[in-house]
């Protein structure tokens, strides 16, 4: 039987504010959209716990049997560097400023963003559509909203009527914001004299002569929304109503409001039964955030190639210590947090490959079944993945005590608890069984002691040992480097 079918999944919808029972439009199926990437710069740590809490939404949603489509769009034109429809298209101003082709820099990043999820165990979507592969459909969409009067065009830009649309629709209804305090707090931006009202946003704009990413449209040349391309990608490939759509909390407004009302504008109807935002991911107690510059790479995370962690960390460790937290709340990334991750995680995946050699016994001394049930609880209740990972350790404590001689489990529930822990570990969190890399704190340990060594040459003026000790783990791609705090390694 498919497991979806004795499982209860809840999910909290920002929609309504509450945690409600998941019932897909086709049963058995599940449609899901992500707004992707912008990709004019390498991804941030910010962004991959976005895309990870996906993942690993996905992942569950497949253990359970169902059969998922998961779209994540690449955005490669239309994302201003201002919501207020304001300023460069980020991709153009970065192929400005190096003077490359604009699919130059979406190449370079696209291929950058593919690169890290790859090396952190994502499962690849079930279709990746770009916003300039989907000109046609926006244009249709767009056309149709004229045609329903919630539109319209000035100067070769076509607008979307906010004040119109809320006469007979709410808009605000995702972000509980009010048209009256949006119009309150919005400042007369200069040069926006084309739209009838401030709060109006870009269904296409014109492209003056400078703009180096345009296309023909029935209003001139220009080029799309960023709004708009999401509303065209998703119902195209999940049809005009689907269940999931995520995206980061800070996509809420205008981003995902203004696809609600797009969406009522042309079709009339609400196109998402379930949204999905995730909290952020911090640094130093501020929002990591490619503007404010306070970002950490995640190849450099995993390379240690860094000069905000004390050394490097894995796939599956970065992974585990975003696990440890639910998606719904606020993420502090520090270095205290990944070693105690790490230690954990090392601790999870010894028990795991001790599994092997436990042997059964007579009876069983531990409840696995209603053990197996709390792990699916923890999932089923919001993808509640730090209490699954709760239980999963008192899984490991059995493990530990079978080993010692202090518990017992029958050969079926032995074989319950080895499968359980699979799944959840290995499908559903997607870590994975880095045995080989088990010795990776024997190393650091090492590595430390040599460090410590070598100062102490230092101290003793012993210039010959202190280099050798630093060249020969150059060799072996150990890199050290000196800095105020003392020294620290990464290992190539
Ligand atoms: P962008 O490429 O800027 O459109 O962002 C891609 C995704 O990353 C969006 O869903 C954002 O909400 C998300 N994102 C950006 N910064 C963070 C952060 N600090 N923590 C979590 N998600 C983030
Ligand atoms: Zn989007």
């Amino acid at each position: 039987m498919e497991r979806y079918k004795e499982n209860q999944l809840k999910i909290y919808n920002s929609l309504s504010g509450q945690k409600e029972i998941f019932n897909p439009i086709n049963n058995g199926h599940v449609g899901m959209y992500v707004c992707g990437p912008t990709v004019y710069s390498n991804v941030h740590l910010g962004n991959v716990r976005t895309f990870m809490s996906f993942d690993v939404i996905f992942r569950y949603l497949k253990h359970l049997d169902y059969k998922v489509r998961y779209v994540r769009n690449i955005t490669d034109a239309g994302h201003l560097e201002n919501d207020a429809d304001e300023g460069e298209d980020k991709i153009a101003k970065k192929a400005r400023l190096e003077q490359i082709e604009p699919m130059e820099v979406v190449q370079r990043y696209t291929v950058d963003f593919h690169n890290v999820l790859n090396n952190l165990n994502f499962l690849p979507p079930s279709i990746e559509p770009t916003a300039t592969g989907h000109l046609i459909e926006q244009i249709e969409i767009i056309k149709m909203i004229i045609e329903n009067g919630f539109a319209y065009e000035v100067n070769g830009s076509v607008y979307f009527d906010v004040h119109k649309y809320n006469e007979t629709n709410e808009y605000g209804i995702l972000s509980k914001r009010k048209l009256e305090d949006l119009i309150n707090n919005t400042r007369e931006l200069q040069g926006q004299s084309d739209k009838k009202n401030p709060q109006d946003f870009a269904l296409w704009k014109n492209a003056d002569a400078k703009h180096i990413m345009k296309w023909p449209s029935p209003w001139g040349v220009g080029f799309p929304g960023w709004h708009i391309e999401c509303t065209a990608m998703s119902t195209k490939y999940l049809g005009e109503q689907f269940d999931i759509h995520g995206g980061g909390i800070d996509l809420k407004f205008p981003h995902h409001e203004s696809e609600i009302a797009q969406n009522i504008a042309a079709r009339g109807i609400a196109p998402v039964n379930y949204w999905i935002h995730t909290n952020m991911l911090e640094m130093n107690g501020q929002r990591m955030a490619k503007s404010t510059g306070n970002i950490i790479n995640p190849n450099e995370l995993l390379s240690g190639d860094n000069d905000k962690m004390s050394k490097a960390y894995s796939p599956s460790v970065i992974r585990f210590f975003m696990a440890q937290s639910s998606y719904r709340s606020v993420l502090d990334l520090t270095d205290a947090g990944l070693l105690a991750s790490e230690k954990g995680f090392y601790k999870l995946m010894e028990a795991i490959n001790s599994l092997k050699s436990v042997s059964f016994g007579n009876s069983s001394t531990f409840d696995v079944k209603e053990w197996k049930q709390k792990c699916y609880n923890a999932m089923n209740d919001d993808f509640n993945t730090p209490i699954l990972i709760a239980h999963l350790f008192e899984g490991v404590k059995v493990i530990n005590q079978i080993k010692e001689g202090k518990a017992s489990l029958t050969s079926e529930d032995l074989e319950t608890l080895k499968t359980t822990m699979n799944s959840f570990v290995f499908d559903v969190l997607g870590l994975m069984n880095e045995a080989a890399q088990n010795n990776s704190e024997k190393i650091n340990g090492v590595v430390e002691l040599l460090i410590k060594l070598r100062k102490e040459a230092r101290e003793n003026k012993d210039w010959a040992l202190s280099d050798q000790i630093r060249d020969e783990l150059v060799e072996i791609g150990i890199q050290l480097k000196d800095g105020k705090e003392g020294t620290t390694f990464s290992i190539n």
